[in-house]
């Protein structure tokens, strides 16, 4: 496998390393040859071919001052309570720069890739970048707390226990379940974890569903979908009935498990779908129609 170039990610603002690199290696594993190629040449060399090495490089970059205006593309802000998400209201950052939330970085970078087919005459987008900041954010808008209420910052400022350890409710969805549930489950082998997800998504409870999570007229708006879909989990799954303070344990983790799986599989399965659109070998350098 390739050397990895990780360091630690800060942790209370993305979905854990963890979640970021299965979303990523799901989606590597579902590309195209020829977009597969595309993506490996896009790649750094020290990354060795291997999307996943580099998914939470966003995260690492975030509060560099060259990066600082990334910063806001993590997530979304919604109104308290509203459980719901409209892109021109919400989308935009603190001072109300449009588009400056992870729906419009889907959108943005998706729109920069789709100039791989147009030449190197443009210069103005670097693809590398735009690559793994789509391939990051891709990961952000399925975790459910990254489309949150705005006051609590989708969670950060609920403290909870997990188990005896301090917490708080946006850590316990970017990584305290996903933590549990590798040391639980599978012998805290990242490996074991991704080929349990892979044969739901092959053979098991999940193949049915891949085509209509990957069902997107326009892969540059389809990401208000997604927030909606995430908002709509945090409302149920993850604020419901969580207050300041509160010890979450099993029972929380046990009916939460499968959720927070199945958005890394989902963020995996799209990222592909958008990629093989965006990078499809098209003699009119456009995005296919969808079938
Ligand atoms: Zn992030």
């Amino acid at each position: 496998m390739a050397a990895l170039v990780l360091i630690a990610a800060p942790g209370a603002h993305s979905w854990s390393k963890e979640g970021h690199i299965i979303t990523c290696r799901i989606a590597q594993s579902l590309l195209d040859e020829g977009p597969a190629e595309i993506v490996r040449n896009l790649l750094p060399d020290y990354a060795g071919g291997d999307l996943s090495s580099l998914c939470v490089w966003p995260d690492q970059i975030r509060h560099w001052y060259k990066y600082r205006w990334t910063s806001p593309l993590h997530f979304i802000d919604t109104p308290d309570k509203a459980c719901a998400f409209d892109y021109s209201r919400d989308c935009h950052d603190p001072e109300g720069t449009e588009d400056m939330c992870v729906a419009g970085a889907v959108g943005n970078f998706t729109a920069q890739l789709l100039h791989y087919h147009h030449g190197t005459s443009d210069r103005r987008y670097n693809l590398t970048e735009a690559l793994l900041f789509l391939s990051h954010f891709m990961g952000d808008i399925h975790q459910p707390m990254h489309v949150g209420f705005t006051t609590d910052e989708g969670g950060n400022t609920i403290q909870v226990r997990w188990f005896r350890h301090k917490s708080n409710l946006h850590h316990v969805w970017d990584r305290e379940i996903i933590l549990t549930a590798l040391a639980d489950y599978y012998e805290k082998d990242m490996d074991l974890l991704l080929q349990d997800l892979q044969n739901n998504l092959t053979t098991g409870i999940w193949a049915d569903d891949i085509s209509s999570w990957e069902e997107c007229e326009d892969p540059s708006s389809c990401s208000s979908r997604y927030a909606v879909e995430s908002i709509n989990l945090a409302c149920k799954w993850g604020y419901n009935g969580v207050t300041q303070g509160e010890t979450l344990a099993d029972e929380y983790f046990d009916s939460r498990m499968s959720i927070v799986m199945k958005r890394i599989a989902q963020g995996g399965v799209r990222l592909a779908m958008i990629l093989n659109r965006v990078f499809a070998v098209h003699k009119n350098h456009h995005i296919p129609p969808p079938t």
